[in-house]
C-alpha cells in the first residue's frame, strides 16, 4: 500500500516536471527560426541555391533551423561547448560606440564570434562537406537568435530568463515570452508567417541588409532595452503586450530572414 502510494507520488512528480521542461527553452521557438529560414530561402541567389543543394540536397533551411537547439539534449557532451554560441550578454544602455567596443571585446566564444566563425567554415572548400553543412546549420540558427532581442540582453537577468512575468495568467519569464509566446500567439504556420512578412520593398530590403553585423547586434540591443523598460519583473502580459510589440516582433523576423539571405549569398559559393 505504502509502496503504491509512493509510486503514485513519483509519477505525479515526473508528470509535473514534464510540464515544466518545455518552458525552460533558450531560443526563438521552432516557429520563429523556421520563419527566418524560410524568408532567407526565398531571397537566395541562383548561385547560392546551387551550392546549398550540394550541402543539404533537397532539405530546406527551415528544416535545419532548430537543430542547434535540439542538440542541447545530446548526452554525449559532443555539443556542450556550443551552448554559449546562442547569445551575448552586455551591460544596459550603452551608446552605439560603447556597445560595439564591448561586443568586440567579449571573452571566449559567443553569438558574435560564432556567426563569423561559421561564415568562414561554410565558405571554406578545404573542409569536408560534412563540416561545412554542420557550420551552415549553426549559421542559419545563430542569425535567427541574433534577431531575438533578448539574445542580445543583460547578464544579471540572463537575457530576461530571471524576469518573472505572466502570459495570459500563466507564470513564465520574459525570455520565454519573446522566444515562443508572442510568435505562437499569431497562430500562423511558419510558411504562412513567412509569406505574410515577406513583402518588403527592394529599398527596404537593401537598407536592412546593407548595415554591418555589429549594427545588427546594436539593432537587437536597442529593442532589448525597450523591452526591459516596458516589462519589469511581475508584469502581467496579454493582448495589450502583443499590440505594443507585434510590429517589432514581425520586423525582427523579417530582418533576420533578409540578413541571413545576405550572409548565405556571400558564403554559399
Ligand atoms: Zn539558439
Amino acid at each position: 500500500m505504502h509502496n503504491i502510494f509512493n509510486r503514485k507520488i513519483a509519477k505525479t512528480f515526473f508528470l509535473f516536471i514534464g510540464v515544466l521542461i518545455p518552458f525552460s527553452c533558450f531560443c526563438w521557438g521552432v516557429t520563429g527560426h523556421r520563419v527566418v529560414a524560410q524568408i532567407a530561402q526565398d531571397h537566395l541567389t541562383k548561385r547560392a541555391k546551387k551550392e546549398l543543394k550540394t550541402l543539404f540536397g533537397r532539405e530546406t533551411l527551415a528544416e535545419w533551423s532548430n537543430w542547434p537547439d535540439f542538440i542541447k539534449s545530446d548526452t554525449t557532451n559532443t555539443w556542450k561547448h556550443t551552448s554559449k554560441w546562442h547569445y551575448v550578454d552586455l551591460p544596459a544602455n550603452l551608446n552605439k560606440e560603447e556597445f560595439i567596443a564591448a561586443l568586440k571585446s567579449l571573452p571566449g566564444e559567443n553569438l558574435y564570434t560564432q556567426i563569423q566563425a561559421m561564415e568562414k567554415e561554410v565558405s571554406d572548400h578545404s573542409l569536408s562537406p560534412d563540416q561545412r553543412s554542420t557550420a551552415l546549420k549553426f549559421l542559419i540558427h545563430l542569425v535567427g537568435d541574433l534577431h531575438q532581442p533578448l539574445h542580445v540582453g543583460r547578464e544579471e537577468d540572463q537575457g530576461g530568463n530571471k524576469i518573472k512575468v505572466t502570459w495570459f495568467d500563466k507564470p513564465t519569464n520574459l525570455h520565454a515570452v519573446w522566444d515562443e509566446m508572442l510568435v505562437n500567439f499569431q497562430q500562423y504556420s511558419y510558411t504562412e508567417y513567412a509569406n505574410i512578412l515577406n513583402i518588403a520593398s527592394k529599398e527596404q530590403v537593401r537598407e536592412w541588409q546593407d548595415s554591418s553585423l555589429e549594427e545588427w547586434f546594436y539593432d537587437s540591443y536597442l529593442l532589448a532595452n525597450k523591452i526591459y523598460a516596458r516589462t519589469p519583473d511581475g508584469s502581467k502580459l496579454s493582448y495589450r503586450y502583443n499590440y505594443i510589440f507585434m510590429n517589432d516582433l514581425n520586423n525582427q523576423l523579417l530582418k533576420g530572414g533578409l540578413r541571413l539571405a545576405k550572409i548565405l549569398n556571400e558564403v554559399l559559393k
